[in-house]
């Protein structure tokens, strides 16, 4: 019963992403791709990322894998699980925020506009740090390592391959409005200098 009841709730939470996915999906091929840039490489980072979450689904629905267990007590797996939520309620603000601007590749769309709204007006990537924020919840609430690393690996490695490159194709499309809004925000935390600035203003 013990394991079953962190299963439940990591199946709960994870739902909650899946729905917003799909839910953002609907419609956004309406609108023709203007730039797309390292398409086969992106590609196949996001296939790296797909297959790293086959260990989770293992993990939820069998109990093949249960003996790489990390020694964690119950409550860093339900502090695990406050984390998720925390990425869940990022995740569904950056996407609200991002609407059909949002695509999985790098690539820039007809109308695209640049949005620093949200939780864009204080950072430039919060959906990556919502799915390295899901990532931490699930290696906690699992407290199984071939979970939590084929979560991670995946999930770093297509955001260090990738941010530059996107920074990079957001500059040549939107200019120095993009490069105002570097100055004024961090990657994935904050700028505080920033903060504390326009708290006195
Ligand atoms: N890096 C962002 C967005 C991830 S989705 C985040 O972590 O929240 C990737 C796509 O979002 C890119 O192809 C780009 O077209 C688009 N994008 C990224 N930042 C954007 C912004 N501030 N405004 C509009 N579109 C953006």
């Amino acid at each position: 019963m013990h394991e079953a009841q962190f299963k439940i709730a990591l199946t709960a939470l994870l739902l909650v992403d899946a729905g917003v996915r799909l839910y953002y999906q609907r419609g956004r091929r309406e609108f023709e791709r203007v730039v797309i840039k390292h398409e086969r490489r992106e590609k196949f980072l996001i296939a790296l990322f797909g297959l790293g979450l086959i260990p989770t689904f293992f993990y939820l629905l069998t109990p093949w894998i249960d003996t790489f267990r990390l020694p964690f007590p119950a409550g860093v797996r339900w502090l695990g699980a406050g984390i998720i939520f925390t990425g869940d309620f990022l995740f569904i603000w950056s996407h609200r925020a991002l609407g059909r601007n949002w695509s999985p590749f790098l690539e820039i769309r007809k109308g695209h506009t640049l949005v620093i709204e949200g939780p864009y007006r204080f950072i430039r990537h919060p959906m990556y740090a919502a799915i390295f924020l899901i990532g931490t919840g699930v290696s906690l609430l699992s407290a199984n390592w071939i979970v939590a690393l084929s979560y991670m690996l995946p999930a770093i490695s297509l955001y260090l391959i990738r941010v530059s490159d996107e920074e990079k194709m957001m500059t040549e499309q939107f200019g120095d409005e993009y490069r105002e809004y570097m100055r004024m925000t961090g990657r994935l935390v904050p700028k505080l200098s920033i903060l504390i600035d326009k708290n006195r203003t």
